[in-house]
């Protein structure tokens, strides 16, 4: 089969010998596999990271040095199944699996450990375990989504945003756009989304963003007031006073009414802000930006150290959370959300290329104008992305 390894930064297109599924493991032939952030990031910054997974207790993480076969946002038909599989999808079905694998004892991240060849290849290994059939009728393309869809699906959970609840998404690339996706397939009524590209912003309201801002003109923190959230700190010391004040004039004991308003989830209110760009400097300028109380759910990974001012955040009351992949009832979700057409992830594909064009897409997406998620598709002769 062929295969683009990576090592050293380099690209090379290579033939090597198909697969054999190990116990629980199925052959998989690839049908596409999405281009990920992460992939470009690990590229040539894997040493960082692979120092950074240690520290948590995974050594197996891929180094710079190392030859590595990419690719965790697949889909593929089965091929083979290996001993002690159920094989409750047979050979030709369409699948999905979540992009891990167990082998040797350990279990690796698909694409990103040189334990767990990923799918920028005719073929790759998957967890039986951990694979899904592709409703009928669900395209490959779309299916092969299904990962970035999971990731964008568990931060808005992450984020406990309500239907009424002003939501912001800060940077318009793949996962920013999954997550207005699945904030709109939530309900969400007030999405604004931002960006400093036009191209990207144009995705944004493809995807059915509510207000698009170019944050160089203006802030999507100030875009929506009329929701109730508190710009700054004298509002935010009118609202304690002005209420304290407002509830005196009535004949019940103001401790009564507030216990009541606190219980039925009266103040403050809290607009979602989620961080989809993961550049240095970024969570500081959302905390400086944001309304009080603000909580933000931070999605863009930033490898290396960042700094925030703590007393910013704590003059703000500011909640940080973070959201990282997600959980096998997620993934299946998002892909049941695909196959029903709540969420339509089409207008990020923006190109598609064959794995001869691997290293002309991964040079095309550093122009956040051009594309969002470049697809492989094995069988596509394409050199560049079509
Ligand atoms: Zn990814």
């Amino acid at each position: 089969m062929r295969a683009v390894v990576c090592r050293n930064a380099e690209f090379d297109v290579v033939d090597r010998p198909e697969p054999v599924p190990g116990r629980g493991q199925v052959r998989l032939r690839v049908l596409r596999c999405g281009i990920c952030g992460s992939d470009l990031h690990a590229r040539r910054g894997s040493d960082a990271w692979a120092d950074l997974a240690v520290r948590t207790g995974y050594d197996r993480f891929a180094r710079t040095s190392q030859p590595i076969i990419f690719g965790h946002e697949f889909s593929g038909e089965v091929i083979e199944h290996g001993p002690g599989c159920r094989q409750t999808a047979s050979t030709g079905t369409p699948v999905v699996a979540l992009p891990l694998l167990r082998s040797d004892g350990a279990i690796d991240t698909i694409g990103l450990s040189t334990h767990a060849p990923g799918a920028y290849a005719d073929q790759l290994l998957v967890q039986e375990s951990l694979m899904m059939p592709v409703p009928g009728g669900l395209s490959p393309e779309v299916a092969a989504l299904t990962e970035p869809i999971a990731v964008a699906w568990h931060a808005v959970r992450r984020g406990d945003v309500g239907k009424r609840t002003v939501a912001i998404v800060v940077g318009c690339g793949p996962i920013g756009l999954g997550v207005i996706l699945a904030l709109k397939a939530k309900g969400v009524r007030t999405v604004v989304a931002s960006d400093y590209s036009t191209g990207r912003r144009a995705l944004a309201r493809a995807c059915g963003a509510d207000l698009v801002i170019d944050p160089a003109s203006d802030s999507p923190f100030t875009a929506v007031t009329r929701r109730g959230q508190l710009v700054d700190t004298p509002s935010a010391l009118e609202l304690v006073v002005g209420t304290r004040e407002r509830l005196e004039r009535l004949p019940v004991g103001w401790w009564h009414l507030w216990r009541l308003g606190e219980a039925l989830g009266a103040l403050p209110k809290r607009p979602v802000i989620f961080e989809c760009v993961g550049v240095p400097g970024v969570i500081e300028s959302i905390i400086e930006g944001a309304p009080m109380f603000s909580r933000v759910v931070v999605v863009g990974v930033v490898v290396g150290p960042d700094q925030i001012t703590p007393a910013m955040a704590i003059n703000k009351e500011i909640e940080l959370r973070f959201a990282y992949a997600y959980s096998p009832l997620e993934f299946r979700d998002a892909l049941h959300m695909l196959a029903g057409g709540e969420i339509d992830p089409r207008p990020l594909i923006t190109g598609t290329v064959g794995l001869d064009g691997v290293e002309a897409a991964f040079a095309a997406l550093s122009d956040p104008e051009a594309h969002a998620k470049i697809l492989i598709d094995p069988a596509s002769p394409a050199v560049r992305p079509t």
